[in-house]
């Protein structure tokens, strides 16, 4: 097991102008941890990965396995296990050769080779499928095989792109288990490329959320969904309200906000904010721990239903309140309840968070 440290690591490329790809990224991931780089498309999760890896070599910055630094190695000095989205497998070898192949790049003797083939293959569940041919399995199978051919070589890091896109939705989440079940009984650690929020969360000790070439935020996936340190990673993880209100009291942990209405309230706020008395609070609130009550009740926030949708386990509203959409997700509500109905919305103060002024 070993930790991988990015210290101030950018990219840019070529003819791509002057905007990193990615930009100025810090990161230290334990050894044996989970590890995800969470972001919308473009935002560099790739490029990180491929720096890690070798493909690509950082603009500045370095790269550490432990107290090695890889910056400039190539791929093949680094003892990285990969695996990507579409498999790269090859379909006309059986199972066992496909896994064999770094074994035999390593010069790895045939008894030998044979054992660790088993016991990776055991390791992902496909014990007893070496001489099926690749296109007689499915997908998820695949791409387990894909995850046998990584691990087999005992690498020192497993980096995995995307690797759940091309599977339908069910076996995605089956698979996702099972990666997670594998990189924990292996021990290796692993850094993991997704732009699908809830993989990230169901999966990771810790995520970096990224935004344009940059971290925004690195955190255990509650820390992130109860604490997210900007309005871009609130709206990206999960859902969530983020409210513009005034600035009524401001102190070093929580200041007081004004809701629409007048109803004063007090909110956590992180120091970095740098909020003050007379500006402006950019305040999170997830659509699940807002109540719905009636118009009249002490303290809620009146507004009018514009949207509602039934999903099963929940309904979720759309609210108009003085003029802001707020979203609601309600596990109840009133029997009869339509759209351009008035109701009213209670804000829990402690469910409420400060994400930027
Ligand atoms: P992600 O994996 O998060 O979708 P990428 O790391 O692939 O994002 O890309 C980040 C940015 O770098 C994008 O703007 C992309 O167009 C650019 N980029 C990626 N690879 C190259 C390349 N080989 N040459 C030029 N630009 C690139
Ligand atoms: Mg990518």
């Amino acid at each position: 097991m070993i930790d991988v440290t990015l210290e101030s690591v950018s990219k840019r490329f070529p003819r791509a102008g002057d905007t990193a790809a990615v930009d100025d990224v810090d990161l230290r991931i334990g050894a044996g941890e989970f590890f995800t780089l969470l972001g919308p498309s473009g935002c560099g999760k790739t490029t990180t990965l491929r720096m890690v890896a070798g493909f690509y070599f950082p603009s500045s910055g370095r790269i550490r396995f432990g107290t090695e630094d890889v910056t400039n190695r190539p791929p093949n000095k680094r003892d990285t296990g990969m695996v990507f989205q579409n498999y790269a497998l090859f379909p006309h070898l059986s199972v066992a050769q496909n896994v064999a192949y770094g074994l035999k790049i390593r010069k790895v003797g045939r008894a030998e080779a044979k054992r660790r083939i088993d016991e990776a293959l055991g390791q992902v569940h496909l014990a007893g499928y070496g001489d099926r041919r690749i296109d007689q399995l499915s997908g998820g199978q695949q791409q387990r095989v894909a995850l046998a051919r990584a691990l087999v070589i005992r690498p020192r890091t497993l980096l995995l792109d995307e690797p759940l896109s091309n599977l339908d939705a069910k076996l995605r989440e089956e698979t996702r288990v099972e990666i997670r079940r594998i990189q924990k009984e292996s021990g290796t650690t692993a850094l993991y490329v997704t732009h699908d929020q809830a993989e990230a969360m169901a999966m990771s000790d810790r995520i970096a959320v990224m935004e344009s070439g940059r971290v925004r935020q690195v955190g255990t996936p509650q820390e992130i969904y109860h604490r997210p340190a900007t309005s871009f990673v609130a709206r990206f993880i999960g859902r969530s309200n983020v409210l513009s209100l005034p600035v009524v009291t401001a102190g070093p942990e929580r200041v007081t906000v004004a809701l629409p209405g007048g109803w004063e309230v007090p909110v956590a706020a992180p120091a970095e904010h740098g909020l003050r008395e007379g500006g402006t609070a950019l305040v999170s609130v997830r659509p699940e721990h807002i109540t719905l009550g009636s118009a009249t009740d002490e303290g809620a926030l009146p507004g009018r239903v514009t949207e509602l949708e039934f999903t099963g386990m929940a309904t979720n509203l759309l609210v108009d309140v003085a003029g802001e959409p707020v979203q609601v997700a309600a596990i109840d509500v009133p029997a009869g309840l339509a759209v351009g109905d008035q109701v009213g919305l209670r804000l829990p103060p402690e469910r409420m968070w400060v994400v930027g002024a």
